[in-house]
């Protein structure tokens, strides 16, 4: 990467990369040319979208048990490349009650990974006037690391508070006790950085960990439910307020899973849950009419489900600003 790339004096018009540097100490800096982030409100609660980057992967993980051809006529219908596209990642910050709740941490910025679009969460909080010091309750709806390494970057444990709660299904702490990747479908290199990552969270943070079992009320409106599937204690946040309603879905929803919900995802621990779990989610989203976000779906990813017999189509929300 040339000199200019990294660090912009400017922002002239030829520059059109996303790797502005926002990092001046003491200050927000520059504006990103794209802010990534998009606010909607749910009632009372507050909901921000942040992107964290994005994640390109091979497009084989979009469905491990159908043929190449379906995979590649699915792609061609959506003017994707064949070979590999960018995963968005979602992360929501939900303001209700006086409490500030993030849910999801994005995937940090581990430099072995090699994916330096992703781990752009903390800077785009700071963008946002959202300070770490001021989150009150981090929500996961699982320990993918994707999910969960935006907590693990250098530094953002000491700007945390020291008495923040970290919400996560007991079933997720346990499976990554001895987890089980027998039926994943996950690039090289894959399951091993998730076992570290995962561990290494459940070290730094155990004395910060609430563990639920099936339901926890976070925040007036927000509670957090475990559906399992994804992983054994994946989890959704459903919010409700003053007759809206807004789904968090985390990983039980894919830009394919409207159209294919049953495609296996390279990444579910156990898929043919994981399709059921999709299946009675997508059906709850068209009867209540209730907004989702999920963290893979492109962002700003806040749409609605419509459904004909056992079709389902993604509507997106018309932008807002
Ligand atoms: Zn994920």
């Amino acid at each position: 990467m040339s000199q200019a790339e990294t660090r912009p004096r400017t922002m002239g018009q030829q520059e059109t990369n996303m790797s502005l540097d926002t990092s001046h100490p003491g200050r927000p800096g520059p504006e990103e040319l794209v802010p990534s982030r998009y606010a909607v409100r749910v009632g009372e609660i507050d909901v921000l979208v942040v992107s964290d980057g994005v994640l390109p992967l091979p497009t084989a993980m979009l469905g491990h048990n159908v043929e190449p051809a379906a995979r590649a006529a699915w792609l061609k219908d959506m003017f994707l490349p064949p070979d590999a596209f960018d995963w968005a990642l979602n992360v929501v910050v939900a303001r209700s009650g006086g409490q500030t709740i993030l849910i999801d941490a994005g995937l940090g910025l581990d430099p072995e990974l090699n994916l330096p679009r992703a781990g752009q969460l903390v800077k785009r909080l700071e963008a946002a006037g959202i300070d770490l010091a001021s989150v009150t309750d981090v929500v996961l709806t699982h320990m993918h690391m994707d999910h969960i390494g935006g907590l693990l970057v250098d530094g953002v444990k000491d700007r945390l508070r020291p008495d923040l709660r970290i919400h996560v299904a007991a079933a997720e702490v346990k499976f990554w006790e001895a987890p089980d990747f027998s039926h994943v479908s996950m690039p090289p290199g894959f399951p091993d950085a998730l076992r570290a990552a995962a561990k290494r969270f459940t070290k730094e943070y155990q004395s910060q960990m609430r563990l639920f079992d099936e339901e926890y009320e976070v925040a007036p409106g927000v509670v957090v439910c475990r559906t399992g599937g994804h992983t054994p204690g994946h989890s959704v946040v459903r919010m409700a307020s003053g007759g809206d309603r807004l789904m968090f879905a985390g990983d039980a929803v894919f830009a394919v899973g409207f159209e294919h919900p049953d495609w296996h995802n390279g990444f579910e621990h156990d898929p043919e849950e994981a399709a059921r779990v999709r299946v009675r989610l997508l059906r709850e989203l068209a009867e209540t009419g209730g907004q989702l976000v999920a963290t893979h779906l492109p962002f700003p990813s806040v749409g609605r489900v419509a459904v004909d017999g056992d079709d389902f189509r993604w509507v997106a929300a018309f932008w807002d600003y």
